[in-house]
């Protein structure tokens, strides 16, 4: 899979994503990971790439024209045209907050394009010819969309075959089944007087994987409990998921 970030920072975007696993997945050409510098395509002599927003308020805009250009290289690039455009996510806190079924989806794309605002944002027009998804980080304001571009890219690698050892992927995880993953522990086994729940060290797979799950279920009832509402939960797992809720509610 192949990421073209639009960005006015591309050091932050790039030696962020170089280090550790996402690092390696790129090193070994599983990734790439491309950082396009929109003030390379500014159309004046100062090089600048922001303007006074009409209507007068605080701050500077992006102007449309650098980021169309950066955008025209980039389809250039991977050979995309009027009738096969590319992907685009605008990186914006107006967006659809991110999350692991967004990951899945972005990750079956070969060429995924994501466009980094700064100032006050980027002109609205530009947004319209060539954004086909607009997605948030969360419900916070940031300087920049280069953090946000960073977790996506970490978080849709991570789906990647290869990018990961296949032990690894294999493994639940948060979200899977709208679940939290249950507690882990590693050695020592004691450890601040605190022991690892004995059922880890039994050696029975069976049991270990019934004591996981029934976590997994304590955990997101209190934690998330909206995710339990597209939860395949049995009975049993319901009256937990209950009685967690009902001890908060006494709680709060
Ligand atoms: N004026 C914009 C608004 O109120 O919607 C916010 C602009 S913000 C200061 C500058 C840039 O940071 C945005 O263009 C966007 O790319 C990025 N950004 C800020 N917060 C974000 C978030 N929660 N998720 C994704 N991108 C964000």
């Amino acid at each position: 899979m192949r990421f073209h970030i639009m960005t006015l920072f591309p050091d932050m975007v790039l030696n962020g994503l170089n280090t550790s696993i996402i690092g390696r997945a790129t090193e070994k050409g599983i990734l790439q990971i491309e950082a396009w510098n929109i003030r390379d395509y500014a159309f004046n002599k100062h090089n600048s790439v922001d303007d006074y927003p009409y209507g007068g308020g605080a701050g500077m805009l992006m102007q449309a024209e650098p980021v169309f250009q950066t955008y025209k290289a980039i389809c250039g690039e991977i050979g995309a045209s009027d009738d096969k455009k590319p992907r685009v996510v605008y990186l914006s806190p107006q967006g659809r907050p991110f999350n692991q079924s967004m990951a899945e989806e972005f990750s079956k794309e070969e060429e995924l394009i994501l466009l980094c605002g700064h100032y006050e944002g980027i002109d609205e027009r530009v947004l319209e010819e060539i954004v086909t998804d607009y997605v948030s980080a969360g419900d916070y304001v940031l300087t920049g969309g280069e953090l946000p571009a960073m977790m996506m890219v970490d978080a849709i690698s991570r789906l990647i075959p290869g990018v990961l050892h296949n032990d690894v992927s294999a493994e639940f995880e948060s979200f899977q089944d709208h679940l939290l993953e249950y507690p882990q522990y590693s050695r020592p086994e004691v450890w601040h007087d605190k022991q690892v729940p004995p059922i880890l060290l039994s050696g029975h797979h069976a049991n270990v994987e019934k004591w996981r799950r029934e976590q997994s279920v304590i955990r997101t009832a209190k934690w998330r409990p909206d995710l339990l509402k597209h939860a395949l939960l049995t009975e049993d797992e319901w009256k937990i998921a209950r009685e967690i809720r009902d001890k908060k509610k006494i709680n709060e």
